[in-house]
């Protein structure tokens, strides 16, 4: 603290100030609320420097959810790209394939997507979202284009069904039974054997005494038992298909090699017959002579979901019934 001093007129000279206690007191308080004024200002100028002002801070949290939206945006995009993915692949390796219709390229499905940026206006905002909203944009142009691809392949599909009623009705093209699937098509464990192999077919969840039908028109082959595949019925459907129907407790009336059946009509009763886990019915779609995938075959009679959900089963177990 400095010294001050006042001029006594009647002594001539200058006299020091002194401070009493309490006024010394107060001086050093005011000094601190004074500093502390100071550093408050300070602070809360900084504060509102980094964080922004209200109006600011609330457009930084819009802007925030907004940008979060778009991240679930994305993933919701992704996820009807796989369904469109699969729907494409049904479209090409199933109904095109097998009216002989040619399928369709990737190139020809995604044309008139890319090229020139046309989303160069996204560039203005900072990275992560000008790439968000780029990916977004062209994303949601190319699958506009592959379903407007798709509906065009429908109709000319539809057309050629109409032109091919026949052979339509000799393909396999319904579940054999009513069950769901448990089993797919694929090298998978063999249940008693306990090593992996292929697996020729589809193993559907059926009680013993379930009904089989006949899964396309066709002409019965042979319905006989062997030590594997217990008792066996075999449809010959022309135009180099043939369906296989295992582990079977009965045949139905009638059902005698050379005795012409239509689709969806009872032909056999299913059981557990031959070397099996368990009663299921074990189904085979072959194809001029070779196995195919029996999934691929039930075009008429699952819808897009159920064909999904089926492929998703058949996909995840590993083991056979056999
Ligand atoms: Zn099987």
């Amino acid at each position: 603290m400095e010294n001050y001093f006042y001029y006594d007129e009647k002594e001539c000279q200058f006299i020091p100030v002194t401070y009493g206690p309490a006024e010394r007191v107060i001086y050093t308080l005011s000094l601190w609320v004074l500093v502390g004024t100071v550093i408050t200002t300070i602070s809360l100028s900084l504060l509102s420097f980094s964080a922004g002002s209200p109006s600011e801070i609330a457009l930084k949290a819009e802007n925030k959810a907004l940008y979060n939206q778009l991240h679930e945006t994305k993933k919701s995009i992704e996820y009807l790209d796989q369904q469109m993915a699969m729907i494409t692949s049904m479209d090409n390796d199933l109904y095109r394939t097998m009216l002989g219709i040619e399928p369709i390229s990737d190139d020809e499905r995604q044309a008139g997507v890319g090229g020139a940026d046309i989303h160069a206006r996204f560039d203005a905002y900072s990275e992560p979202s000008s790439d968000l909203l780029r990916w977004t944009a062209s994303s949601l142009e190319s699958m506009e284009r592959r379903i407007n691809i798709q509906k065009l392949s429908f109709e000319e599909i539809k057309a050629h069904y109409n032109e091919n009623k026949e052979l339509m009705s000799n393909i396999p093209a319904i579940r054999p039974v009513s069950g769901i699937i448990l089993s797919g098509y694929g090298m998978r464990r063999h249940p008693v054997l306990g090593y992996k192999r292929m697996h020729e077919g589809v193993d559907f969840r059926a009680r013993v005494g379930t009904p089989v039908y006949a899964t396309g028109d066709g002409v019965v082959k042979s319905a006989r038992r062997w030590r594997t595949y217990g008792l066996l019925l075999v449809i010959d459907h022309g135009h180099g298909y043939e369906t296989r129907y295992a582990h079977l407790s009965s045949l139905a009336d009638g059902i005698r090699p050379g005795v012409k059946v239509e689709r969806g009509q009872i032909v056999a009763r299913s059981g557990n017959s031959g070397v099996t886990s368990g009663p299921h019915l074990h189904y085979e779609v072959v194809k001029n002579g070779d196995p195919v995938d029996p999934l691929n075959y039930m075009f008429a009679d699952l819808s897009p979901d159920e064909y999904l959900e089926y492929r998703r089963i058949a996909d995840s177990n590993p083991m056979s019934m056999d």
